[in-house]
């Protein structure tokens, strides 16, 4: 919770007009994030293209199930352009767009990787995917100047495959000026309850 409000803070303070910080990070839904965890995690069942499911693995070649919910989820919250690019047999990106309303071509992407290499795996990586998730629900409600993109990487786990294909193929006519990406958010190693930021020039 505390790094999602982090993460609000930081998008608010650099693009957002009309609304205070408080009022947005008081949108995020605890109780709802711990719905979409268990949900996405595989603890508890979902509904997916209208059939009851359960998301028990996600890893690169069976993850259907999973990609659909994350499609299903972005497009709940209205305002976002959500696709799915199948960049190879097995590997598929979920992407989700806001368009900025002065800088269109200016983008910040917040991103994580929705694969595992097992069943389950709430920590790595459905903590950052659902996270992103909440982000987007309650980002997609305002307007902003430059353009957001919510991005679910597919075979992070084998290779960073998703985001290299993203990243290779970003337009030219486009300008990335920064991307916050989350990974292990639930993981504490040292019991410290804080949530450790790492960071890179470009
Ligand atoms: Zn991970």
């Amino acid at each position: 919770m505390k790094t999602i409000k982090f993460i609000l803070f930081l998008f608010i303070s650099a693009n957002c007009f009309g609304q205070s910080i408080s009022e947005l990070i008081n949108k995020v839904d605890g109780s709802g994030l711990e719905v979409m965890l268990k949900e996405f995690s595989g603890e508890i069942s979902t509904v997916v293209n209208g059939s009851t499911v359960t998301i028990l693995n996600r890893q690169s070649h069976q993850n259907d199930i999973s990609k659909d919910y994350l499609v299903q989820k972005l497009e709940s919250f209205g305002n976002l352009s959500v696709t799915s690019d199948a960049y190879s047999t097995n590997g598929t990106n979920v992407i989700a767009t806001q368009t900025g309303s002065k800088n269109p071509n200016e983008v910040l992407v917040i991103c994580g990787h929705y694969d595992t290499v097992t069943n389950y795996c709430a920590d790595d990586n459905a903590t950052g995917t659902v996270a992103i998730l909440e982000v987007a629900c309650v980002l997609s409600q305002y307007c902003f100047d430059n353009t957001i993109q919510y991005i679910l990487f597919d075979e992070e786990e084998i290779g960073l495959l998703g985001s290299k294909h993203y990243v290779t193929n970003f337009s030219s006519s486009q300008n990335l000026i920064g991307a916050i990406n989350l990974d292990m958010m639930g993981y504490d190693k040292d019991q410290a309850d804080d949530a450790p930021i790492h960071v890179r020039d470009k």
